[in-house]
């Protein structure tokens, strides 16, 4: 790699799980942001845990064998990664 490579190669500017969404076909990615797009408006209600839910989200896809970190995927869905 060059400096010219360096300077043009755009910054990995995705987090882990967003790289994950890329390789599912279109509809299952569809469908997991939904689910991703209800969890950010369910309201937070303290002591309950509300499905859908990031852990609960996070079980599917490990029972489906998509290997993610938890964390990264609460991160993802709090908008705290690195997608924005
Ligand atoms: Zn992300």
């Amino acid at each position: 790699m060059g400096l010219l490579d360096d300077l043009t190669a755009p910054e990995a500017s995705e987090c882990m799980f967003a790289g994950l969404l890329g390789t599912l076909p279109a509809e299952e990615r569809a469908a997991v942001v939904n689910v991703i797009e209800q969890i950010r408006s369910m309201p937070r209600v303290q002591g309950r845990t509300t499905t859908p839910n990031v852990k609960w989200l996070w079980r599917i896809l490990s029972n489906n064998g998509h290997k993610i970190g938890v964390n990264n995927l609460t991160r993802h869905v709090r908008q705290e990664c690195s997608c924005r």
